[in-house]
């Protein structure tokens, strides 16, 4: 089956494997990771390869914190505004899609952010002009999500932000790892793992050392960067399976020679499936600005759209799954990430292009 849900989201044949392999005893310990510990030997040798391998993946520079977290990408919406600004202060919001909309609404109850820009006047298919941007100098920070999974719109490069302290904030969870980062022109980075890197139940925040210790007074322990950052993520019982599964990720992710090579892999797979969808005639369409196109998530939708539910069946039928659009702009979505071969990309545009002679 090839699996092109959005997340939680297929992952490697090969790590799932080895998980299993490793299942009842995890390499010789007589304990499966689920049974240990988090603060014996052997489970801080798991975390510590895991931040280590992240590290190494999109070289991170010492001076930032990773920390593995719970509560999903929702929580970092409440977590950012509450450590890194006070009440009073303002925030400058990047609107390019549904979840970008999500972590403004949530930062109305904790600063006061303003929308800088917002795509929802053109049904989120676009990515704004950078020079265009109306920037507040007074700003704590700039807050964008970098590729909008609902949407499929997806930043290819990254605003300058132009506020008091000169903070860029991305949401990254649906192209985490998915190509190179310069995380050093980043405040902090968020991402759910359970896209391109696990399970879901991990939440990763990278995090410029100086921007930890500000939380204001009423932020709960479990949101404050800095309680994580002293504790090394285990200030509490933390996802210890997840982290696992995420650190099998990352040694997978290496094994393929690094970011550079996950990404070449990336634009193969969606040069494959929008070009079927660009040559179709009109009778596949993806809304997306062509320059901004997410290379996760390839949102389509069909110009007889009586037959999206046909598609969606006949697709089923040949063990292509998961291929039903967001309930909130319908129509079909293919989420392609790392871990979907491009067997599975292959197969779909295969698909696509049976369908199109029978029906167009
Ligand atoms: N941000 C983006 C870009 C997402 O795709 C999602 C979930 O799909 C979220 C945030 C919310 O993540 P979570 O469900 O882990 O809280």
């Amino acid at each position: 089956v090839f699996n092109f849900a959005a997340g939680p989201a297929t992952l490697p044949e090969n790590v799932l494997l080895r998980a299993q392999s490793e299942l009842y005893n995890w390499r010789g310990s007589g304990m499966s990771v689920m049974e240990m510990s988090h603060r014996g030997k052997e489970f801080l040798s798991i975390i510590q390869k895991a931040e280590s391998d992240l590290r190494t993946l999109l070289a991170i520079p010492p001076e930032y914190s990773v920390l593995f977290l719970q509560g999903g990408a929702t929580t970092q919406f409440a977590a950012i505004p509450l450590n890194l600004v006070s009440s009073d202060d303002t925030a400058d919001y990047i609107v390019t899609g549904s979840w970008g909309d999500k972590a403004f609404k949530e930062a109305q109850k904790f600063c006061k952010p303003k929308v800088i820009w917002s795509g929802k006047s053109e049904k989120y298919t676009k990515i704004p002009s950078f020079h265009d941007l109306d920037q507040n100098p007074d700003a704590g920070f700039l807050h964008i999500c970098a590729n909008e999974t609902i949407h499929g719109v997806e930043f290819k490069d990254y605003p300058t932000p132009k506020n008091k302290n000169g903070i860029l904030i991305a949401d990254m969870s649906s192209n985490f790892c998915s190509k190179p980062v310069d995380v050093s022109k980043f405040g902090v980075i968020y991402a759910g793992a359970q896209k391109n890197v696990g399970p879901s139940g991990v939440t990763i925040v990278i995090i410029r050392k100086d921007l930890i210790g500000n939380a204001q007074g009423v932020t709960p322990v479990m949101l404050d960067y800095k309680i994580h950052d002293e504790n090394n993520s285990l200030y509490n019982t933390p996802p210890c399976y997840g982290i696992y599964m995420c650190g099998l990720v990352f040694e997978d992710l290496l094994e393929q020679g690094g970011l550079k090579e996950v990404e070449k892999k990336n634009k193969r797979k969606g040069e494959l499936l929008y070009n079927a969808i660009d040559e179709s005639n009109g009778f596949y369409r993806c809304p997306v600005d062509k320059s901004v196109r997410s290379l996760m998530n390839v949102p389509f939708t069909l110009e007889k759209s009586e037959l999206e539910a046909e598609f969606i069946k006949e697709a089923a039928k040949e063990k292509m799954v998961q291929l039903k659009g967001h309930r909130s702009v319908g129509g079909m979505r293919a989420s392609i990430y790392n871990a979907m071969p491009l067997a599975g990309v292959e197969k779909l545009v295969a698909f696509m292009k049976d369908f199109q002679a029978r029906h167009a």
